[in-house]
């Protein structure tokens, strides 16, 4: 049996809709991006929602916005995807790595808060795979010391933090609508926040500064000239997206429950494994299961990375959990202690979990699993 890592699934209506907009003649920025937008700031409870073209554009305009800029620190962990770090760099500041927590793998408030120096300009806490980080104790280092906070959402559309919705929080977050998220437009971001001067800066910042959106000079019914008030980038999604997105997101409660569900039958099958150390469940929040990670024991006789190479050979495919930026010959130099990332960068493994991957196929990957570390377990 071949049972891949991911692959997104489609619900039905997005050819016909993908045809209507080609229909339409409006391929670019337009209705449907508007469309688009109002329907995922409603969906997640946010004033406002702008699309771009991925998450790391959004958290690139996001922390300029924010006033990030040459000179400038931001806290991240290093256990992130590189996309985090490189947002930082693309605004001309440097990215300074704090710890994880060993449990949620999330940012640790206290590492961050012995990361802060008068250069920190922000801090941008990542919900990791899918698990809201701890918000408030990042509010409150950030009112005490006077910097943003900009939230790495990129795998968290429709998680929750004490009831209420990421996207819905006070800080200004980024969603990824990359297929190995929760919900795809193919490449697409959208940044939610309830700010509205932000909210309006963000849209023309988008699109080079200009003052006028394409929108409303196609809806003009007199001469309008556009200008160019401050300097900006490209980063705009096309209708085409935002058609998909619309379907896409219609599906997600349906994505979501078969993510838990899925999710609960690992955990369920994993506490009869050795070595394995299922997710950890906090009470505070409700999590998207955009990747289900599992952590193999470093007293396993089968480590992390041998395990991955057997079940590759059994046609399983894995990735390793989360990678730690500082490793990266990218952000070479980096010198900080990050004990709780090395381990998690080491020892962490991501078993295929998406919508459309049959009960037969999940109990393939189980089965397989448990064989190789019992065997192990018994030599
Ligand atoms: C995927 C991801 C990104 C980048 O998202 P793109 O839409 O591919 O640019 C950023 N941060 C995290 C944590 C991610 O998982």
């Amino acid at each position: 049996m071949n049972v891949p890592f991911a692959k997104p699934k489609f619900y039905g209506g997005e050819a016909e809709a993908l045809a209507e907009v080609i229909a339409s003649g409006w391929v670019s920025q337009g209705p449907r991006v508007q469309a688009f937008e109002n329907a995922f700031a409603a969906r997640v409870g946010a004033e406002h929602a702008i699309a771009t073209t991925n998450c790391t554009t959004a958290l690139h305009l996001a922390l300029y916005a924010s006033g990030v800029g040459p000179g400038d620190e931001v806290i991240v962990p290093s256990l992130s995807f590189i996309a985090t770090a490189n947002a930082v760099w693309q605004c001309g500041a440097e990215p300074v790595f704090a710890d994880v927590d060993p449990l949620t793998y999330n940012l640790d408030p206290v590492a961050t808060e012995h990361a802060i120096t008068s250069r920190t300009k922000a801090i941008m806490p990542v919900h990791q795979i899918g698990l809201p980080a701890d918000m408030d104790a990042f509010y409150a280092i950030g009112e005490r010391h006077g910097v943003a906070i900009v939230e790495d959402a990129a795998c968290a559309i429709g998680a929750t933090y004490k009831g209420r919705p990421i996207g819905s929080l006070q800080s200004t977050a980024c969603f990824s609508l990359h297929p190995r998220k929760v919900i795809t437009t193919g490449e697409g971001g959208m940044i939610t926040t309830n700010d509205g001067a932000l909210a309006d800066r963000l849209r023309k910042l988008r699109q080079h500064a200009m003052d006028l959106s394409d929108l409303a000079r196609h809806n003009a019914t007199d001469i309008v000239f556009e200008s160019y008030p401050e300097r900006g980038w490209n980063t705009r999604m096309t209708d085409m997206q935002a058609a998909l997105g619309l379907c896409q997101l219609e599906a997600l409660d349906e994505i979501l429950a078969e993510r838990d569900r899925q999710a609960a039958r690992y955990n369920a099958a994993v506490e009869s494994i050795p070595y394995l150390e299922a997710p950890y469940e906090p009470d505070y929040a409700v999590r998207t299961w955009q990747s289900y990670a599992l952590r193999v024991s470093p007293r396993s006789p089968l480590d992390r990375t041998e395990l991955m190479r057997r079940l590759l050979r059994d046609g399983v495919a894995t990735r390793r959990g989360v990678m730690a930026i500082h490793h990266e010959k990218a952000y070479a130099g980096t010198n900080v202690l990050l004990p709780h990332t090395e381990a998690a960068a080491r020892e962490v493994i991501l078993l295929p979990l998406f919508p459309g991957l049959g009960d037969d196929a999940q109990d393939y990957v189980i089965e397989r699993l448990g064989s190789h570390l019992l065997a192990s377990a018994a030599a």
